[in-house]
């Protein structure tokens, strides 16, 4: 089930039914996406762009972000 983290900017959202668990989100950017903190997905680590251009690079299509406004 998809379950949508919240920030200040944009949302992220993950499927954990999809993730291949390849593990290119936290090895790309730590900061906002951290399996050892809960919750394990923070929007507002980074910048907003910066997490747009993570999502971007999921190859399963897990995570998905929504940008505000
Ligand atoms: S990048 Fe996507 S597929 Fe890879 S571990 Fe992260 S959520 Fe899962």
């Amino acid at each position: 089930m998809r379950k949508t983290y919240e920030g200040t900017e944009i949302d992220v959202s993950f499927d954990p039914e999809i993730c291949e668990h390849a593990g290119e989100c936290v090895r790309g950017l730590p900061a906002v996406f951290d399996t050892q903190r809960r919750p394990w997905i923070v929007p507002d680590a980074a910048s907003a762009d910066d997490v747009a251009a993570q999502v971007a690079r999921c190859p399963s299509g897990a995570l998905k972000y929504e940008r505000h406004g």
